[in-house]
């Protein structure tokens, strides 16, 4: 078995062989020409070791780049959605049989433990095996005609040429999440990758081409320079939709610069989750939700929890639970197996974790557990925390933590869980248990989230909507609602018809 058993993952897929020194799967999975002997610099962060320099795309190369996969969608969209269903399954096909080999990479580039990287490659080609199936689902509608002899039509036409700008702490999955719709439906798209994250990435677009997607028509452009690069997509005409995934503070600068030319937007930002869990909870199912949902990749994740509200006659069983259960969690290089808590992908995520846990401290907050670095190779490591006593006026309430720290705030009355866990200006994942109907329900309703787990720690799945409200975001990413974010509606009304 690997590790704690406490992610999802594909355990039993697990290889003793792991060889992180020569890494044989960067010449397995990414093509010589995306690199570089001087660019954009990849490392482990587990270790810090140069895995790799990619190419260091400037603006006028994306410029280019942007241009060609708009003449490369006009063949594209020509197909019909089985033809471009038939490419798009060869390519999830590729990615699950490069599972093991996409893991490695994916566990060098960004630390997460070896499961979650196989998990996420099953992940990410989910999202393109339904989306393939959803392009042959795109259907207008056939109005009753309101006037005799003419006859109103709604068609679902491509957007066009689209643009992704994605995050590291799932480099595949946020790839594939956006691509697959847009493809799907006939449009072209141009990722720019996270700098941290460009190798999976690449991998990933050499095997699109390896499926017959047309080279043009999905291109990754890896850069040290995301800001100008991002500048660029956003105010180029020829992009008619971008989608991000990323911190709230660079999506409220895409969506500025998107403004002159009215660009359709994504945008999937930043979270403060809540997980309450009320008195009349399944206790041992909470924990076991609670760890999934905090400790997986290390906390990094929009939708991690980041405010436990617990109800004050249970709190005191179920943070000693908790804390026994996060203490026995093995921190170490993802590679390793048992391993579940990997590094944090850099060090000024580590010292943002720190200054967060320093605040609370300082105002009152008790640590239960962790609260402190650990020390492995070079990487940026934190202990997974417990910290308990936290108020609204500490940053730990307020800010994104990504990290592996649980703050632990009590409540008393179930209005009072409600207000504490609404009082953010994120809404995109909420949790709670509870085994009362009613408040299940009562709950679900007040929660201002764009996704409620109930009884239930994880809820990510490509049958479902993705996304947030308020500040976390604009649009749905899965589900029958994806590619709606890739597709115009246009009125066609015909007249003269002699009826
Ligand atoms: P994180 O803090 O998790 O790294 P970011 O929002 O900074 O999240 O990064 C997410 C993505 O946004 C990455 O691909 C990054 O390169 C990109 N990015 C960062 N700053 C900008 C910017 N000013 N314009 C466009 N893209 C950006």
């Amino acid at each position: 078995m690997f590790g704690t058993s406490l992610f999802i993952g594909v355990e039993s897929a697990f290889v003793n062989d792991l060889e992180f020194t020569v890494p044989s799967y960067i010449d397995a999975l990414v093509p010589e020409s995306a690199l570089a002997d001087e660019g954009l610099e990849v490392v482990n962060p587990a270790t810090l070791a140069l895995l790799a320099t990619v190419v260091d795309y400037s603006e006028q190369d994306v410029e280019e780049i942007v241009v060609k996969a708009d003449r490369a969608r006009v063949a594209w969209s020509a197909l019909t959605a089985k033809e471009r269903a038939r490419h798009l399954l060869a390519w999830r096909d590729l990615l699950i049989e490069h599972q093991e080999l996409l893991a490695k990479l994916m566990t060098a580039e960004c630390g997460k433990p070896m499961a979650e990287s196989m998990g996420e490659v099953l992940y990410g080609a989910s999202f393109i095996e339904w989306f393939a199936e959803e392009g042959k689902r795109v259907y207008g509608d056939i109005i009753p005609s309101h006037v005799q002899g003419k006859q109103a039509l709604v068609l679902k036409q491509p957007i066009g040429t689209t643009a992704a700008i994605t995050p590291w702490n799932f480099p595949l999955a946020m790839i594939t999440r956006k691509a697959a719709p847009a493809l799907a439906a006939g449009c072209s798209m141009v990722v720019k990758p996270a700098e941290a994250t460009p190798l999976t990435a690449l991998a990933l677009e050499s095997f699109a081409h390896q499926a017959g997607i047309p080279r043009d028509l999905f291109r990754v452009v890896t850069t040290t320079r995301p800001a100008q690069v991002g500048s660029l997509l956003c105010s180029s005409p020829i992009i008619r939709k971008l989608s991000f995934t990323g911190s709230t503070a660079v999506g409220r600068t895409l969506m500025r610069q998107s403004s002159d030319t009215v660009k359709k937007l994504s945008l999937e930002l930043g979270g403060n989750a809540p997980f309450i869990v009320f008195d009349d909870a399944d206790i041992e199912s909470a924990i076991e939700g609670a760890l999934v949902s905090k400790y997986r990749n290390a906390g990094q994740t929009c939708v991690c929890v980041n405010r436990f509200l617990v109800q004050d006659g249970i709190a005191s069983e179920f943070v000693s639970r908790l804390a026994a259960r996060v203490s026995a969690l093995s921190v170490g290089n993802g590679s390793e197996e048992g391993v579940a808590i990997g590094p944090l992908i850099n060090a000024s995520a580590l010292e943002k974790v720190e200054r967060l846990v320093e605040d609370a401290v300082s105002k009152g907050a008790h640590i239960e557990t962790g609260g402190h670095r650990v020390a492995v190779d070079e990487g940026s490591f934190y202990a997974p925390t417990v910290i308990t006593g936290v108020t609204p006026d500490m940053s730990l309430f307020r800010e994104e933590i990504f990290g592996p720290v649980a703050a632990v705030v009590t409540f008393t009355h179930e209005a009072d869980a409600i207000a504490l866990a609404n009082d953010t200006e994120y809404g995109l994942a909420a949790y709670f248990y509870t085994q009362n109907l009613g408040r299940s329900w009562r709950v679900a309703q007040q929660l201002e989230y764009g996704m409620v787990g109930i009884n239930e720690g994880i809820i990510s799945t490509e049958v479902a909507p993705f996304g947030g409200i308020k500040q976390s975001g604009l649009g749905r990413e899965g589900s029958k609602y994806g590619i709606d974010e890739y597709v115009e509606m246009k009125y066609v009304l015909v007249g003269g018809l002699q009826l």
